[in-house]
């Protein structure tokens, strides 16, 4: 396949572990996904414990806890092969918002959460989002107040994915009412009293239960704080660059796997006494659609490249997002045409993909902000708040 050759910005331990998680993710994340009953897409969680067991469930964590220490190309290369399998896929390999536990926990915060999450028995979520505060996170309301020996932390987090399978969250909120400044804290979600959960039904990406978590002043240790107190936003920037490319990744991985369907169905179906495939239409855009996700593919994999390398990538990251995404909806959407009548039953994977990778223009930063930030980057960031008539607070 046109995919499979080699990338600029991969060397050989890339290629081998592309070889490694495509086999696993075949062989043995397949049959698992599988086995569900009809039309359940649940994340199948015994697929996370397979990946835990071949040691690809901390692949970006540090050897001392198990992990591989795998840079963010190869991390990125997990996610595109995850999505080829489906985009609830995202939480099979690696350890995802646990990352931050890694980069921003105490000594024994990392020493409790790590090892679990490798084993494969502890997810972590992360509660930004709230009600009133979407894109403009920092006009959050969740207090995060200092209370003897724990911080008292009350609040809620809306639209939030993970509400029921996470063990714990990384809550963002303020030390102070009127500040703009940011902290990011562990709480503790399983069997806690404090915790309140609400689910919402989505259109897609419904292998993770989504809703609200209202936390009633629940009292978290003080060794739970992430970073530095009131510095929460640059991990929220530093953490989101990054998944932004690998979400961009996993809808592209989704497209690649439609590609390869619809080439070889438009083959094997017959109309008006020729393989569809003969139609110029039908072969332009397959060819069209190759060509962007190629394109695409190469963007994400600089902008993870740049940050392999020491540079910053928030830019070229929102631009992988913007563009990726869009191009991975438009070609599971071409390739949902081609198919026909059968691409909409649910028998196939192109409306689950579409449902799902539409999701992706709203979460983990919208369309907008993303050209927001590249905006920025072009612009400066005092024309673009004059121009949005933004005041000094944000500067
Ligand atoms: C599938 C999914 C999973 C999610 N998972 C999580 C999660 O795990 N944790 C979490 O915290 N959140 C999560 N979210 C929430 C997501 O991060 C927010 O929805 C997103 O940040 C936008 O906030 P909002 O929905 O309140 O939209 P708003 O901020 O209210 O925006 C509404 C519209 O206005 C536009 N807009 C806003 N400001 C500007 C601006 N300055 N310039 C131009 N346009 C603007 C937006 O782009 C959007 O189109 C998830 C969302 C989805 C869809």
């Amino acid at each position: 396949m046109l995919f499979d050759k080699p990338m600029p910005y991969w060397n050989d331990h890339h290629q081998r572990l592309q070889q490694e998680i495509r086999t696993f993710v075949e062989h043995v994340a397949t049959p698992i996904w599988h086995s569900r009953l009809p039309h359940d897409e649940r994340f199948p969680w015994a697929a996370r414990v397979a990946a835990a067991k071949v040691g690809l469930t901390g692949i970006d964590l540090s050897p001392a806890y198990g992990g591989r220490n795998a840079d963010f190309v190869s991390q990125g290369i997990a996610f595109e092969e995850c999505g080829r399998l489906d985009i609830d896929a995202r939480e099979l390999i690696g350890s995802g918002h646990g990352a931050i536990i890694a980069r921003h926990g105490s000594p024994d915060l990392k020493e409790h959460w790590l090892p679990r999450i490798i084993r494969g028995e502890a997810l972590i979520g992360v509660g930004i989002t709230e009600e009133e505060a979407g894109s403009d996170i920092r006009s959050m309301k969740t207090m995060i107040s200092s209370n003897g020996n724990c911080y008292a932390v009350h609040g809620k987090k809306s639209y939030i994915s993970r509400i029921n399978e996470a063990a714990a969250f990384i809550i963002f909120g303020k030390t102070h009412p009127d500040d703009t400044h940011l902290s990011a804290i562990l709480v503790d979600t399983q069997n806690n009293p404090a915790i309140e959960r609400t689910e919402i039904p989505t259109m897609g990406v419904r292998g993770w239960s989504y809703g609200s978590i209202t936390i009633h002043d629940d009292c978290v240790p003080k060794e739970n704080m992430l970073g530095v107190i009131d510095e929460g936003f640059s991990i929220f920037e530093e953490h989101f660059s990054n998944w932004r490319i690998f979400m961009a990744l996993l809808c592209l991985g989704a497209a690649a796997a439609s590609m390869h369907e619809v080439i070889a169905y438009s083959q094997t179906r017959y109309s008006f006494n020729s393989p569809i495939a003969k139609f110029q239409s039908i072969m332009f855009a397959i060819a069209e659609s190759m060509s962007a996700i190629y394109t695409a593919r190469l963007l994400c994999y600089q902008s993870l490249w740049l940050k392999d390398n020491g540079y910053d990538n928030a830019t070229e990251a929102a631009m992988s997002k913007l563009v990726a995404v869009k191009i991975a909806f438009d070609a599971v959407n071409g390739a949902l045409q081609i198919m026909g009548a059968r691409g909409y039953t649910n028998q196939y994977f192109f409306e689950k993909r579409l449902r799902d990778i539409r999701g992706f223009m709203i979460a983990d930063g919208t369309n907008e902000i993303m050209k927001s930030i590249i905006s920025k980057d072009i612009f400066g960031k005092d024309m673009y708040n004059t121009m949005i008539g933004r005041g000094r607070k944000y500067e």
